[in-house]
Order: C-alpha cells, then structure tokens, then sequence
C-alpha cells in the first residue's frame, strides 16, 4: 500500500483524459456503490429541439411560437435556447416584467398580454387550468420530450414539446457501469415522466424528478443518510451544490467553470465513458495496493 501506487493511478487516469484532484479523490472513488447524474447536458445532449406546437383555445402556432420566444429572450435555460431556434428569422414583440421562475419558467407580458411559460408546476402555481392539453402533455412526456406550457391572460394557449437526445455513447457507458455493480440514479429538475421515459432509454435505476435546483445537494445527502458512497456526475453551475456534497464530484468536460472548480474529477471529454474509465482505474489501482 503505497502513496506512489496511488500518484501512479492519478497518472493513468490522465492517460484516459480523467484528471483526478488528489490522491485522496481517487481513494474515495475506488469505493462508490452509487453514481448520481443529472439529466441536462451530462446523460443528453444538452442541445434540446422543439419537435411539436401544439395549441389550444384559440391560439395559432405562429403566435405561441413568437410570444414564447420573446419571453426566452431573456433566459439562458437550453429549453430558451430550443424555442428561440425554433423562432429564428422572426421579429419578436418586446417584453415588460419580465421575470425567470427558477424550476419553473418565465413570466412577462408583450403585445399587452401577461404571459407564463414553463412546466405545469408554474402553470398549476397561477390557477391556470391545463385540462385542454392534458392527454397531449401526457404523450409527449411518454415519449421523453419535456412540455413546455403557454398562458395567455391565464388561459393556456400552447404546448411546445422540447426534446432532448441521449447523448451517442450514453448508453453503453451506462450499461458497463451498470454491470460493474454500480446503482444508477438520474438526478433533474424535469417532470417525473419525462425523466422516466429518457431514463428506461438509458437503462437507469432510479429518477429523482422534479428536484428544484437547490434541491439537487439534499437528494445526494438523502442517498448517503441511506449509506450509499455517492459519486455525483454534473456539468452545470446549479450541479456545483451537489458535486460538492458527494464523496466524489465529477464535472463533464466543457461544462461549466464553477462545476469544474466543485468536482474531484474532471473528465477532459464530454462523455460518460469518462465516468467508467475513472472508476475502473481507481478500483485496479486501490486493488493493487492490497
Ligand atoms: P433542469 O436543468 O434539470 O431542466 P431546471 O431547474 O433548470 O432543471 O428546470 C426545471 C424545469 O423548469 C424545466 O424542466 C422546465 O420545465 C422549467 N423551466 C425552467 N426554466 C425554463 C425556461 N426558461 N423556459 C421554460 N421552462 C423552464
Ligand atoms: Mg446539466
């Protein structure tokens, strides 16, 4: 059992393109049992698409699609990016009290209507009533596209559906994971039947949906008040939190700064075959020292 074994792993890994911080990180990550990932960016693709309009109560598509993108003007949520993609080439109305809900939505008026768009949480929190698009919300989450909901004056008006691919090499990094014994658990701030469509597709265990984006630490300490050794896989700012509250953080290549400084691990391609190369390292390396 000596330290140079272990500074001889920490080399190793970097061959692989895995930077570990210390010793130490490598260590704890020879002893996981439960990898946690978020779901945006790190499992997809991070580069949703809207793939359906659907609207209702009088609504046109081109209306919803136009007021929907002047609201996303002001955020940087990549479901903001999808529908303003989807928008591109046409004028937008300007926007007044524009508000982001965080996990929620956005909120503004233009052309004199006072607008909400975001999930049904948002839509559910003004009264909204949603009844009208339910068997559409139903379908698309089914088929893991994530509903983005339209209020016009309260009434809701359209249903954009935003899908977002696994990403290439997703599943197979996931499935020797998961035949190296690890528990796989999808950590988001989705709705709980999209995260569960996108997660049977990638061959998952368990989902924890819904979680608001202060809530992703608390659901890695729930895990380790369980006795799990929680590895947490992230690539966004709001992962910092719960990369810092897990035995080993791992930050995606190309995400953001702040989960890089957080993480333990930081992985130098975007890709989740990262994640099994760093363990599978880790574990020969602490093996060795016995
Ligand atoms: P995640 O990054 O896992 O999607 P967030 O907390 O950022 O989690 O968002 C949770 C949910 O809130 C989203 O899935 C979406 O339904 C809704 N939401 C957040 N921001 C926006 C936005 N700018 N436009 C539309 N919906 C949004
Ligand atoms: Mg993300």
């Amino acid at each position: 059992a000596t330290p140079m074994s272990i500074i001889a792993g920490v080399g190793r890994a970097a061959e692989y393109g895995v930077l570990v911080r210390d010793a130490d990180a490598l260590q704890r990550a020879s002893q996981l049992d439960t990898l946690v990932f978020d779901k945006t960016g790190t499992l997809t693709e991070g580069k949703p698409q809207v793939v359906a309009v659907v609207t209702v109560n009088g609504a046109e598509d081109a209306q919803a699609l136009r007021l929907a993108a002047a609201l996303e003007q002001g955020s940087s949520h990549p479901l903001a990016h999808a529908i303003l993609e989807k928008a591109a080439g046409q004028t937008l109305p300007q926007v007044s009290d524009f508000r982001t809900l965080r996990g929620l939505g956005v909120s503004g008026s233009a052309e004199g209507r006072a607008l909400l768009l975001g999930n049904q949480a948002l839509l559910n929190e003004h009264n909204v009533d949603t009844a009208s698009l339910a068997d559409e919300i139903q379908a698309q989450a089914a088929r893991g596209a994530t509903p983005v909901l339209l209020a016009i004056d309260g009434v809701v008006a359209a249903l954009l559906a935003v899908r977002d691919p696994l990403r290439e090499d997703s599943v197979s990094a996931l499935a020797r994971l998961h035949r190296e014994g690890y528990r796989l658990v999808m950590l988001t701030g989705d709705n709980p039947i999209t995260a569960n469509a996108i997660a049977k597709e990638a061959g998952i265990d368990e989902v924890i949906a819904g979680v608001l984006p202060d809530g992703k630490a608390e659901a890695i300490k729930k895990l380790q008040a369980e006795g799990r050794q929680v590895a947490m896989v992230g690539d966004g700012i709001n992962d910092a939190p719960a990369l810092a509250q897990a035995e080993v953080g791992i930050a995606m290549g190309g995400g953001s700064d702040v989960a890089i400084e957080t993480a333990a691990i930081t992985l130098m391609r975007h890709s989740l075959v990262g994640v099994a190369d760093a363990l599978a390292i880790s574990r020969a390396t602490l093996r060795n020292m016995k």
